[in-house]
């Protein structure tokens, strides 16, 4: 019998959190599939899914099998040893990816920062020190380590930290001539996410990660997919760059990956993860057996056929109900994305009121987020039920509903 726990409420986020995050007014407690309840016994529809990392929703009976009999066997052993459930996770994603070698760690920041960390030794090592430079694009987000806020450039995470890391540029998003002018030979790496998703949803022409990858070719440049956000069947194929059909040299993963336990991931091919030999990069927890037996049965139910096309479909059902309501209500002026990775862009009369759309979703039961102030994003789980989408959707149109009209 554990001793009974202290009662804690929102209030005392403020007296003893460090105060970077502004959270709900609400603590969600308990949730089933696409349904969360929070302290108080009230019941939401989630479409935020903890920001695309719910890939199968909450308590998915195979990631709780998979972790509690995992928690009854070995919970960590360190990086001294390997073990099988990252063993097991490694061959998985060499086998449905381009890549031949996968690193482990424990968050999107880290996989990425694996990734430019790579990338600069294997220009290092191949070109000299002068080939270091990485060309990023303007509202990327990458993580928040110093590496990584400097290479998403944008000010309000970067600036105040006293000086960034260097050598990084940024070229406009989606714009091929602007990356081609920018592009060099001390390049050694340029990163994209295919689709930009904290900074409004927005997705990468076909010809742009095309003609990148022509570019970095003729560079010496590596190209870097950070899939974070938009990897784990998040668009409907396991990784966004198969529904591109453009495939980079590093390919970074993490929140889906873990289904809400946290792993992150860099994948590469074999002649450039032996640049990072034994010493040069390494993480206590990276590989954990906990994290990566969850992450094992997350890939076995979502990569799959049904799991795959469930989301094209479910993204058809999100899409035509969220431009009526858009228009209905005056509210959306383009709903974007791919799979069940959806921005709702607001119009100018509601130009910088995605909160306000937070608050009024969340009144009638619903979590969403926002990408930026000017779009609603939707990231639910991957196997929300059809009844599920139709309730919570019911719900947004009458949040859409009650803001428009006060
Ligand atoms: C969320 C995100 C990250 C950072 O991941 P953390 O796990 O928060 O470190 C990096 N890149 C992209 C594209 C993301 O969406």
């Amino acid at each position: 019998m554990s001793a009974p726990k202290a009662p804690v409420q929102r209030a005392d986020f403020d007296q003893v959190m460090v105060p970077n995050y502004a959270p709900a007014a609400f603590i969600p407690v308990r949730g089933a599939g696409s349904r969360v309840w929070d302290q108080s016994g009230r019941e939401l529809i989630d479409f935020a899914g903890g920001i695309a990392v719910n890939v199968l929703g909450h308590a998915h009976p195979a990631l709780v099998s998979a972790l509690t009999e995992q928690a009854n066997k070995l919970w960590h052993v360190s990086n001294v040893f390997t073990n099988e459930p990252a063993l097991r996770l490694a061959h998985k994603l060499v086998d449905a990816t381009f890549a031949e070698r996968a690193f482990f760690c424990n968050s999107g920041a880290e996989a990425n920062e694996a990734a430019f960390k790579l990338a600069r030794r294997v220009a290092h090592d191949r070109f000299g020190p002068e080939k270091h430079e990485i060309i990023a694009t303007v509202n990327s987000f990458h993580g928040r380590t110093l590496f990584t806020v400097s290479v998403g450039g944008q000010p309000k995470y970067s600036d105040g930290f006293g000086p960034k890391i260097t050598g990084i540029s940024h070229v406009p998003y989606n714009d091929l001539e602007a990356l081609k002018a920018q592009i060099s030979d001390k390049t050694c790496a340029v990163v994209i996410e295919p689709i930009q998703g904290e900074s409004g949803v927005v997705p990468a022409d076909k010809a742009y990660l095309e003609g990148a990858r022509k570019l970095c070719d003729e560079h010496n440049a590596l190209l870097i997919f950070d899939e974070v956000q938009t990897g784990v069947g998040r668009t409907g194929s396991l990784f966004a760059y198969q529904h591109y059909g453009v495939i980079p040299d590093i390919l970074s993963s993490a929140k889906s990956l873990g289904g809400g336990f946290p792993i992150g991931a860099m994948l590469t091919t074999e002649a450039l993860a032996k640049h990072l030999a034994v010493g040069t990069h390494g993480t206590t927890y990276g590989g954990n057996p906990l994290a990566c037996a969850v992450a094992n049965a997350v890939l076995d139910v979502v990569n799959t056929p049904e799991v795959l096309a469930g989301v094209k479909a479910k993204h058809e059902r999100f899409k035509a109900r969220l431009e009526k309501i858009g228009q209905q209500y005056g509210l959306f002026s383009q709903v974007r994305g791919i799979g069940l990775l959806i921005g709702c862009v607001l119009t100018e009369a509601w130009k910088g009121k995605a909160k306000d759309v937070f608050n009024a979703a969340e009144k009638e039961g619903l979590m969403v987020l926002q990408a930026g102030p000017d779009v609603v994003r939707f990231a639910p789980s991957l196997v929300v039920e059809d009844a599920d989408i139709d309730e919570g959707l019911d719900r947004f149109e009458r949040a859409a509903a009650a803001l428009t009209k006060a």
